[in-house]
């Protein structure tokens, strides 16, 4: 039977499909995310694999070097700390971006003149949408690095200098449909894109930066899909598919727990740090206890809620938080985790780090299954976590975050937090909870005070 390199390619490029599907489904579970990543992984080879096997190509010294060069790119980039992968991963779409944008350009000038109406449809969407997803993700990547200020800047009419690139840059994509005999005008749309990425994203603070970059996700992808149709490239459509519409969940989910809207997030100049709240934390009065003080308290305990927050990745403390897990349960204690849905600087943050420290899943309660159980709490114990237990976020109007859900630390009999200062977390405000009467500020690094306790707990004094 003859080598048929065309029914090949389909049967790889259909497992490849199954497995992105495959992938999405079990990563939506801490259980079997590890397949998932897994599955991911394995697709995006075999849609390699399958591409590379085409007809079409007739030199590989290209693909070879720009197989080098990505990954002299990429190995890097895979290892950054837990902490950059927001940045990382809008770096990852600027490429992706590039690359859609390059390759919508080039398809364009081998038809033009002659670009079919349905064709430059599909292209003017691909290098709008490129285009403006690799400038905004270029722009977030700087403001979560801190390269670039991470304060919205905003002006007088800016919705409405914005709207208007995009309004024009999708005017000359529905003008090429019908004259695509005009490449200026073309590059002129692309340019368009680039600046209106700049645009959208200037006016958006670095605390809504994870949420858009979800968002920018979903433009990737569905330019992605747009490019499948120009290539026609069913793997291309369907890969596409499936990361716009995740990207755009994800994103709807994270403005959810944020109780924004998306209008909000995109044009509400929202993420302004609050220096003045921060500075005047300093002066009023809090009550702070030792390790041995906390571990007396826990060991007391019957119940314990621990809530870890963005301060626990940052210090690594995870594996010493499973320690204090382990020394409790020993005890009788009945400890939980209590998961907000932004805690940390990624959706998943928490689930990720207390996974690799093998605390077992059904110990991690979401927000509001946690919620109604803190009255029966004896110990809310706060490792690194500040916005998601500010009370303000319910009760002071004036806030910046008024209205996000939060966890309801407060109702527990006492509260522990572990951080190393009065410093604001990433909306930059004060958090009126350290200053109640019920509240023990456990002063120290996240990873070095849950040692101490756990010392203490396992030392002669509380056994
Ligand atoms: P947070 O409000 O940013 O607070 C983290 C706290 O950790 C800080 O107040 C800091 O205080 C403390 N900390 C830092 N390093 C520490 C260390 N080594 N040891 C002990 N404590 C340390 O964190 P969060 O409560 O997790 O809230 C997440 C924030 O990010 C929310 O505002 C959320 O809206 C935002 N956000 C998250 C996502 C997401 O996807 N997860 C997306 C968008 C926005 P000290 O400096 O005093 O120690």
């Amino acid at each position: 039977m003859p080598f048929d390199a065309a029914l090949i390619i389909q049967i790889v490029y259909l497992a490849a499909a199954a497995l992105f599907v495959l992938a999405l489904k079990w990563m939506s579970s801490p259980g079997t995310a590890t397949r998932g990543v897994y599955a991911g992984e394995i697709g995006m080879l075999l849609a390699v694999i399958g591409t590379l096997l085409h007809h079409g190509i007739i030199d590989y010294k290209w693909i070879a070097i720009g197989l080098v060069l990505g990954s002299i790119i990429g190995v890097p980039l895979g290892r950054v700390q837990m902490t950059a992968v927001p940045q990382r991963t809008a770096l990852s779409h600027a490429f992706g971006a590039l690359c859609v944008t390059l390759v919508g350009t080039a398809e364009f000038f081998l038809y033009t003149p002659n670009v079919p109406k349905s064709l430059m449809a599909v292209l003017a969407l691909e290098v709008i949408l490129g285009s403006l997803t690799f400038t905004g993700s270029l722009m977030a990547a700087g403001k979560l690095q801190e390269i670039l200020p991470q304060r919205p800047i905003s002006y007088k009419g800016q919705n409405f200098v914005n709207l208007g690139t995009l309004a024009v840059a999708i005017a000359i994509g529905a003008w090429l449909v019908y004259n695509p005999d005009q490449p200026v005008l073309f590059l002129l749309m692309i340019a368009l894109g680039l600046v209106f990425g700049v645009a959208m994203i200037v006016p958006i603070g670095g605390a809504d930066m994870p949420t858009v970059i979800s968002l920018l996700n979903s433009y990737a992808g569905l330019s992605a899909a747009a490019m499948g149709f120009v290539l026609d490239s069913k793997l291309l459509i369907i890969a596409g598919a499936l990361d716009g519409s995740s990207g755009f969940i994800l994103s709807v989910i994270m403005s959810k727990a944020m109780n924004r809207s998306f209008t909000n997030v995109l044009f509400g100049a929202f993420g302004q740090v609050q220096t003045a709240a921060a500075g005047a934390a300093e002066e009023r009065p809090v009550h702070s206890a030792t390790p041995d003080e906390a571990a007396a308290i826990l060991a007391a305990a019957n119940k314990v809620v621990i809530i870890p927050g963005y301060g626990m990745a940052v210090a690594q403390a995870q594996h010493k938080v499973r320690e204090l897990f382990d020394t409790l349960t020993r005890r009788g204690v009945e400890v939980t985790f209590g998961i907000h849905p932004v805690a940390g600087r990624m959706p998943g943050h928490m689930n990720v780090l207390l996974a690799e420290a093998d605390i077992p899943y059904d110990k991690l309660l979401d927000m509001d299954n946690v919620n109604g159980e803190f009255t029966q709490t004896d110990v809310a114990l706060i490792i690194g976590a500040n916005d998601v237990t500010n009370p303000a976020a319910r009760t002071d109007a004036a806030s910046p975050i008024y209205g996000m859900p939060i966890l309801d630390v407060d109702k527990a009999r006492t509260v522990m937090v572990i951080k190393r200062g009065m410093s604001p977390g990433f909306a930059g405000i004060d958090n009126p909870l350290y200053y109640f009467n019920k509240t023990l500020m456990l002063f120290g690094d996240a990873k070095a005070f849950t040692g101490d306790i756990v010392r203490e707990l396992s030392g002669a004094g509380h056994k």
